[in-house]
């Protein structure tokens, strides 16, 4: 992949903040309609992220209606086919339409390479900040704007972690300092940047804090052993606990990964992360996978929060960064593939004609048309699996009622109408 560190002298119509799956997404679709796009990401590519990497049954209609099944099959994805709950040695076991398991390493490297093929300029190592201007003030819903003098450019602080492009170089630590920033502007800004989104940092009408008693999420990636032949090939294992839950799931390369969402509370209380986790498999009635004593875990902000405002003078948001519910149903990848796909026409729009607030409004509600219903059912879950008193009647009707957990399951993978080829 030819990452880059420099900013072309060119303009750019779209600048997206982040290359997760909303960004990548987003990045490839906003160069495939012919806009000059530029793709800002902080970490070093490829990078981990912390998830349970099931690509569902909508995420991968979304990709094959992009025409990239046949690059998401090249990765080697393991395939999965059913969801198995365990809680407190108790089972349920559910059929889930067929989806892939792939690490976050290798499928978020793979969709910046397409999105750089269809035309997105990529850099990576550059932190990026939205600078405010007057109408990010002003609260949802009011429709003042207009009568604010508002800029044809909204410019973004860039903080390279390089000395980038500068043609001579630094000699104090003042110009090394300078030398690692820089402006950019541009005609339509997405912010893609995951949870709490922290490019926003400086338009506090846009917060999104997180609800009280959120879970934090925790996720490392292993090598599958011998000892770990009791996890089946095809599913995705959920070990519950009261304080809350670890997946775990094959990946490529005859590796594991696991994700999990805990109460930060039980976290401080424990020795470390790992026992924190060990506690749960055993709560669960399950072995700890092996090798998940020797990898490296990494955490999470605080998962469950939702954004004030999803959208602003030249601003669109996306992905985690408009807000998330915890991942029990693994549809996060989902929402971000969906919102990326629909947000491309406001997109055109507001290039190619001229920008109005009509298209804010626009955004708010076929956002909320496109994700409500699935947040509402993962919020139900997520709440359920709190209640200890509550789970094991809800696995006995599932377990009774099997059509009831196909059709809520067929909802989870089922692509929305507004997005469907004809
Ligand atoms: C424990 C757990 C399990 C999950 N399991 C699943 C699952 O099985 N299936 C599923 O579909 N989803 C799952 N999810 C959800 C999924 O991970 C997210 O919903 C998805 O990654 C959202 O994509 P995104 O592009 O919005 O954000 P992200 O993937 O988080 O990408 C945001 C990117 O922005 C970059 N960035 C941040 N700030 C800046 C900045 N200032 N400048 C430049 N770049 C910046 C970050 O480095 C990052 O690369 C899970 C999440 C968790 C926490």
């Amino acid at each position: 992949m030819s990452n880059s560190h420099t900013i072309d002298a060119q303009d750019y119509d779209v600048a997206i903040i982040g290359a997760g799956i909303a960004g990548s997404m987003a990045g490839l679709l906003c160069s495939r309609a012919g806009l000059r796009t530029v793709l800002l990401e902080r970490h070093r590519f490829p990078r981990h992220k912390v998830c349970g990497c099931c690509v569902n049954g909508r995420a991968f209609q979304l990709l094959k209606q992009a025409g990239l099944e046949s690059g998401l099959r090249q990765l080697q994805p393991a395939t999965t086919s059913s969801l198995a709950v365990r809680y407190r040695g108790r089972k349920l076991n559910v059929t889930m339409p067929t989806s892939f398991a792939v690490s976050r390493r290798a499928m978020d490297q793979w969709l910046v390479t397409e999105a750089i093929a269809s035309g997105c300029q990529f850099i990576d190592e550059v932190t990026a900040a939205v600078q405010p201007i007057e109408s990010d003030k002003i609260p949802r819903k009011t429709i003042a704007s207009r009568m604010l003098d508002l800029p044809e450019e909204r410019t973004l602080l860039l903080r390279f972690q390089h000395p980038h492009a500068a043609n001579c170089p630094p000699k104090t630590d003042a110009d090394r300092h300078a030398s690692r920033q820089a402006k950019l502007s541009t005609k339509i800004v997405l912010v893609c940047d995951g949870l709490g989104h922290p490019s926003l940092h400086l338009l506090p009408s846009f917060t999104a804090e997180p609800v009280l008693g959120s879970r934090i999420g925790l996720g490392a990636v292993f090598p599958r052993t011998a000892a770990d032949a009791w996890i089946q090939q095809s599913e995705v294992l959920m070990a519950v606990a009261p304080q809350g839950y670890a997946g775990v799931v094959e990946i490529e390369n005859n590796q594991l990964n696991l994700a999990a969402a805990i109460d930060p509370s039980y976290l401080n209380k424990s020795n470390s992360p790992l026992d924190c986790l060990a506690n749960i498999f055993r709560s669960a009635g399950v072995p700890m996978p092996q090798e998940l004593r020797s990898a490296t875990i990494k955490g999470t902000v605080p998962l469950t929060r939702s954004a004030r405002r999803i959208a602003g003078h030249r601003l669109f948001l996306l992905g985690d960064s408009t807000g998330y519910v915890e991942p029990f149903t693994g549809e996060g990848m989902a929402w971000a593939l969906t919102a990326a796909t629909a947000a491309i026409p406001f997109v055109v729009s507001a290039i190619r004609n001229s920008w109005s607030d009509e298209l804010v409004r626009g955004w708010q509600s076929s956002f909320h048309d496109i994700t409500r219903t699935q947040q509402k059912i993962c919020r139900l879950l997520s709440a359920t699996l709190r209640h200890r008193w509550l789970l094991p009647p809800v696995m006995t009707t599932c377990q009774f009622f099997p059509s009831l957990t196909q059709h809520l399951v067929n909802r989870i993978n089922r692509v929305p109408k507004a997005l469907e080829i004809i």
